[in-house]
């Protein structure tokens, strides 16, 4: 059995106060959510305020992106895995599709960073997904296999039990646009097959892959009823305690 988990990615939203006014009040609300793991993403300013108030609680913390690097060094700008678990994170994001398009980050990128991320304890949460051009193309499967076998390129067995897969097509990112429950199931269940060609079938069995892209409270009951759907990334609809912890208990 893969225990359901409901993420929260806050993206470049909330000041400091913001944040953990946010957080305390998810707390509460979330407090009896055994079913599943419960994960928010503030910004790096946030996390580690964020992570001390969140202390004894069943809320866990991630950090947004992580350096290449694992040693430390003349990196401007960038945060190290190590640092990011320092912040008390046991989880960060990778390969946004905001990364991806905008900032630069690659497949290489994904997968240096995957690597320094567990290598620092961290639990990381790697994004794939397709854009709109590419799903009329017909070639979305490939696409996303190809970040699969790219971004989890030399993870041995051991290092997969830190890593969750979100699929996030990137047409339904903030769009309001959701991929029907079919469309998720479908494309869960190519990134299990790829990942079980890569990996084996005992990873591709154990490894949890979340849908992300416009999930809210209204569309998270069934996006969970499918089989490979293992739990949500949620953007806008996590900034809120209360339409969060609607999604969070949706059972
Ligand atoms: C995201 O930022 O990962 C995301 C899925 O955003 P939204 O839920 O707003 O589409």
């Amino acid at each position: 059995m893969r225990k359901p988990v409901i993420a929260g990615n806050w993206k470049m939203y909330k000041l400091l106060n913001e944040a953990v006014d946010t957080a305390l009040a998810l707390k509460p609300v979330v407090a009896n959510a055994n079913h599943c793991d419960v994960v928010i993403a503030p910004v790096f300013t946030a996390l580690k305020n964020v992570s001390s108030r969140l202390e004894g609680s069943n809320v866990k913390v991630a950090a947004q992106d992580c350096a290449a690097e694992a040693k430390h060094g003349a990196h401007t700008g960038e945060i190290a895995a190590d640092m990011i678990k320092d912040a008390g994170c046991s989880h960060v994001i990778i390969g946004h599709s905001e990364r991806r398009q905008h900032y630069g980050e690659t497949d290489a990128s994904v997968n240096a960073k995957t690597k320094s991320a567990i290598q620092a304890g961290l639990i990381a949460i790697v994004c794939v997904g397709e854009t709109l051009d590419q799903r009329e193309a017909g070639s979305a499967d490939d696409v996303v296999k190809s970040q699969i076998i790219k971004g989890l390129d030399g993870l041995t067995v051991a290092d997969t039990e830190r890593i969750i897969i979100a699929y996030e097509p990137v047409w339904a990112i903030g769009t309001g646009k959701t991929a029907t429950p079919e469309q998720a199931q479908e494309m869960h269940g190519v990134i299990r097959q790829t990942v079980a060609e890569a990996h084996g079938n005992e990873v591709a069995e154990r490894v949890r892959i979340l849908y992300g892209g416009s999930v809210k409270p209204d569309n998270i009951v069934e996006l969970m009823s499918q089989e490979d759907v293992d739990g949500a990334l949620v953007g806008g609809a996590s900034l809120e305690a209360e339409s969060f912890a609607k999604i969070v208990n949706y059972r």
